[in-house]
């Protein structure tokens, strides 16, 4: 066995690929290892929320620019209509994250160990034991932290014995890519609602000419999972549920899916966490599983290179489940409610007709497009047993506001990129005196007032979340309370981070 690494990411799949590249990002060492030869080509997700797009914007990926947006928020929902086009998901594939992810990782030195899967793992008061089968040949790699970002189907999750409480599957969905003959369809098929299931085409974004296809059949067995999707089964599925006997010619992939709805019980044990569909499954009607899975990442990312600097203690990697177990909850019980209110029809149709009427409501449309798209994410932030003072700001992830400073103009999404946190102090003087000593982890940086801002002091996390406003600049004891909170003690004389609390098993 070499020597103890770091961390060690099980799956390259979004979630894991997020991981490793926010972990290099500030210098921690990460393997990745993914049972697959290579990345999958085919994409499963097409819809990039909105509050993902603003995240990568944040570590400077701006690649998804001039994607189509989807016509509405709700996939599902009566009736709720764009409060703002802005907020819409885009039609961007899953493979297209993935590559974009794939490149950054490789930008930052990680390399993906493909074809090598995790098999066994044991964990002690100190790391994790790692066995990993590949190349023809079984391993062990040591590690301090093991994160499982491998999928619906987690191996980390079973072996390391997360309970994973849930339902499971009622409808069969398949989907695939195809192309499509008849011209009458090529613009969609209507509403894809029908009384045994759900069926939709929309536009292949990455390939110009196919579309995806997807039909969903209500109470009915996902079964013959190990049995390839044909045209013929994806076929005749469509038609069942439509009345369309679609015209394919060209085809790729088709894949099977179902609604399981599962979220495990904790998202860390010991040294062992989980993240994306590894701690949390659910029906993929408000395209919700890649962004919840990123997102995990990036809460995650940073809190465990604090782990292992040594500066972040149990309770900052404690804060991972405490802040994501809801959302991943909310990911799960979002797609129940889509579900109940399309089948079966002789309940769905009144609820509708019902929600349809509520949804009618600015404020309700807007709580929906919140919660569906991540946008409305907001960490709950209290110090020593208090909350912060409250602020529009305070929690959420902060806008890309401008801001004038004296090296000139920037943004804070730009002043995010490298990973740090940020302290803006916007008073237009010179900056807070007094946090040099946590410079490798925070960046404090003095602007002008700026519109959203005032001349306030706002730190940031380093997953761009506001954990604290002082909105006159006189809240210096509770400003360092809440440095010191997210980002450790630093011992000047000997410039050692030490943690709050130690990191235990
Ligand atoms: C039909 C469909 C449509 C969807 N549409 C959307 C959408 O529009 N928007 C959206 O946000 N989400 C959507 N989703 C959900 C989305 O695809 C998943 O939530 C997302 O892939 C989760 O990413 P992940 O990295 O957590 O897991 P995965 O993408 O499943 O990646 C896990 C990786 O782990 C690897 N692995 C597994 N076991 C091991 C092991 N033992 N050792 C090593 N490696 C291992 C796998 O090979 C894989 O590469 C959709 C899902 C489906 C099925």
């Amino acid at each position: 066995m070499s020597d103890v690494l770091p961390v060690v990411v099980a799956g390259a799949g979004p979630t894991g690929l997020m991981l490793a590249a926010e972990l290099a990002l500030v210098d921690v060492p990460v393997i990745v290892v993914d049972r697959l030869p290579e990345p999958m080509s085919a994409a499963r997700a097409f819809a990039i929320h909105m509050s993902s797009v603003h995240m990568f914007h944040q570590r400077g990926l701006d690649q998804f620019e001039g994607a189509r947006t989807f016509m509405n928020y709700n996939f599902g929902f009566p009736g709720v209509t764009a409060l703002d086009a802005a907020d819409l998901p885009l039609v961007v594939s899953q493979r297209r994250v993935e590559q974009v992810l794939e490149e950054r990782v490789a930008a930052l030195g990680v390399r993906i160990r493909y074809g090598h899967e995790l098999v066994g793992l044991e964990q002690d008061d100190l790391g994790v034991t790692v066995r990993v089968r590949g190349d023809g040949e079984e391993y062990d790699l040591r590690a301090s932290y093991l994160v499982g970002c491998d999928g619906g189907r987690s191996t980390v999750r079973k072996l390391a014995e997360f309970a994973f409480p849930g339902t499971d599957s009622t409808v069969c969905g398949r989907t695939g890519d195809v192309e499509i003959l008849d011209e009458r369809y090529q613009g969609g098929i209507g509403q894809p609602i029908y009384p045994t299931g759900l069926a939709a085409v929309i536009p292949h974004p990455d390939e110009p000419g196919m579309w995806r296809a997807t039909a969903i059949e209500f109470d009915s067995d996902r079964a013959g999972d190990e049995v390839p999707v044909t045209l013929e089964e994806f076929k005749a599925a469509f038609l069942r549920i439509t009345g369309i006997d679609l015209k394919i010619g060209r085809y790729g992939w088709f894949t099977r899916f179902g609604n399981a709805t599962r979220l495990a019980e904790r998202y860390r044990d010991g040294r062992v966490l989980l993240a994306g569909d590894a701690a949390h499954i659910h029906f993929p009607s408000a395209g919700q599983g890649l962004n919840t899975g990123i997102q995990d990442a990036m809460n995650l990312g940073w809190k465990l290179a604090a782990a292992v600097r040594g500066w972040g203690g149990d309770e900052l990697l404690d804060s991972y489940h405490h802040e994501r177990w809801p959302i991943g909850r909310e990911a799960c019980v979002y797609p129940q409610v889509q579900t109940a209110l399309i089948h079966p029809p002789q309940t769905a149709r009144p609820l509708r007709e019902f929600i349809g009427a509520l949804v009618k409501f600015d404020e309700v449309s807007r709580y929906i497009i919140e919660r569906a798209t991540g946008l409305g994410i907001r960490y709950p932030m209290a110090y020593g047993g208090e909350p912060a003072p409250e602020h529009p700001l305070l929690g959420y992830r902060i806008p890309d506001l401008p801001l004038r400073t004296a090296a000139g103009e920037t943004s804070v999404a730009v002043l995010l990129r490298d990973g740090r946190g940020l302290l803006i102090d916007a008073r237009g003087g010179t900056a807070s005196p007094g946090f040099e000593d946590w410079a490798d982890r925070l960046r404090v940086v003095a602007a002008e007032p700026a519109d959203g801002l005032g001349g306030a002091r706002v730190l940031v996390r380093p997953d761009g979340h506001v954990a604290y406003v002082d909105v006159d600049g006189t809240g210096d004891e509770r400003l360092r309370t809440a440095v010191t909170h997210w980002f450790g003690t630093v011992d000047p004389s000997s410039a050692t981070p030490s943690p709050a609390m130690s990191v235990a098993k």
